[in-house]
């Protein structure tokens, strides 16, 4: 039985066309026309960077971010030359396209008229209810789903001086972080009565912050009190080596309880690394079946005779552009504890000094010199992905077991062999068991 809580049961949205295709978020819950519905894979969508009215490189952004796997892709519309261009950025797209509105409602009834799939709102900034209800009646007319996001940062009334006056005072005199989520909390419960007015019921649901444990506390909050699906994420998170951590505590935490439905990582940074950190994400919590390579590596040690870290990330490039299947493919630095590490590897690299083994399922196929490691593994992916499809042989099917003979005094790797190399012998020359270190 698996430790990961099942999947929260939501209603589900949809969102695309018949050219871009078909998203759905949540699931689970039968929807409001009595529908039933099963919940859909987590999806994970990301934002572009550059200018919308920007018309080629928006076009290119989004491709690239398609490519990287992004199911859903957002873009500002600031101004009305956003929303114009639109209407030839998506024709030119494969994937469903959100509107992130913010301040004009304006910009939201265009984004529709252009044809978009879906409408972000921020119940901070948009709040005129005439001017709520006007974007829900044109959503509704096209049967577009709306999310409703409350974010830490304009969650505080900024418009009205006495309300902000208020808020900031509770806010500043009050435990912060309660009174935050309270005010998050009852924002969305009044924005979302005006949806319900108008029996509107296709919402996305987010409440972000900068904090990760008040991530935590609101979405837990929300999941209890809405059935609505969940957008998932950490806002302003930072760079990515910072930022990742901060999501992965505060989303994966989220998803493993089964709270979530569709995650945005943010970086300030290339978005193509939201898209493949959120997959990572879904892949490492069995929430999405894995597409391309899955790549193990050690972290190297004292025993390391060989650039590691180096082949590690051309490695990495290598399976991104020309493995297309989920093999397992473990590069690991020395025989020693290599073996069991990479225990499950279709493909496995051992490397030695200067050379490395390469193995495919547990077939010892190659023993190359250093600088061979990478054209070879790759070329040894390439044929064993061949014949996985042609049905020869079947992912994970053999297990490795490199126990060939004496594989240590052929790397000169292990203890001994460096021992010697250090005392002034020649390596390559010890005996050494595997799995001894
Ligand atoms: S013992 Fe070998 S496989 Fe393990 S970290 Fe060190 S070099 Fe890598």
């Amino acid at each position: 039985m698996s430790i990961l809580h099942p999947r929260r049961l939501t209603r589900q949205v949809t969102l695309g066309d018949d050219r871009v295709g078909y998203v759905r978020i949540g699931g689970g819950l039968p929807n409001r026309d009595g529908t039933p519905t099963t919940p859909a894979p987590v999806s994970v969508q990301t934002m572009t960077t550059g200018y919308t009215y920007d018309i080629d490189k928006c076009v290119a952004e989004i491709n690239r971010l398609t490519a990287a796997g992004a199911d859903v892709v957002r873009v500002a519309v600031p101004e009305k030359k956003d929303t114009d261009a639109l209407k030839q950025i998506i024709p030119q797209v494969r994937v469903p396209i959100v509107a992130d509105v913010h301040f004009h409602f304006q910009r939201a009834l265009e984004a529709v008229e252009a044809g978009v799939h879906k409408i972000r709102l921020n119940p901070g900034n948009i709040n005129d209810r005439a001017q709520v209800i006007d974007v829900i009646q044109a959503c509704k007319a096209r049967k577009l789903p709306i999310r409703v996001g409350v974010n830490e940062g304009s969650i505080i009334e900024r418009k009205d001086k006495q309300r902000r006056l208020k808020e900031l005072g509770e806010f500043f005199s009050n435990n912060r972080r309660g009174y935050l989520l309270a005010i998050m909390i009852t924002k969305l419960e009044e924005y979302l009565d005006i949806f319900y007015e108008q029996d509107f019921h296709d919402i996305v649901i987010s409440a972000k912050s900068m904090d990760a444990v008040t991530v935590l506390e609101a979405y837990s909050e929300i999941s209890k009190r809405f059935d609505h699906p969940l957008h998932l994420g950490v806002t302003h998170a930072g760079p990515k080596e910072t930022g990742c951590i901060r999501s992965v505590v505060a989303l994966g935490s989220l998803l493993a309880n089964g709270v979530g439905d569709t995650i945005r990582i943010s970086y300030a940074s290339d978005a193509v690394y939201e898209v493949e950190d959120g997959l990572e994400m879904l892949y490492s919590l069995a929430l999405r079946e894995r597409k391309g390579a899955e790549l193990i590596a050690c972290p190297t040690c004292g025993r390391i005779q060989v650039d590691l870290i180096s082949l590690v990330q051309d490695v990495r490039k290598m399976l991104a552009s020309d493995i297309r299947l989920p093999i397992k493919v473990a590069v690991m630095g020395c025989i020693v504890n290599g073996p069991g590490e990479a225990e499950g590897a279709d493909v496995a690299v051992f490397a030695g000094d200067r050379r490395g083994i390469i193995y495919v399922q547990g077939e010892r196929v190659a023993n190359v010199p250093e600088e061979e490691i990478l054209t070879k593994l790759l070329d040894e992916c390439k044929k064993f992905q061949a014949r996985v499809e042609s049905g020869e042989v079947k992912l994970g099917e053999k297990k490795v077991e490199i126990i060939p003979p004496d594989p240590i005094g052929e790397l000169g790797s292990g203890w001994e062999a460096i021992a010697e190399k250090k005392r002034g012998g020649k390596p390559g020359t010890a005996q050494l068991t595997v799995g001894q270190s």
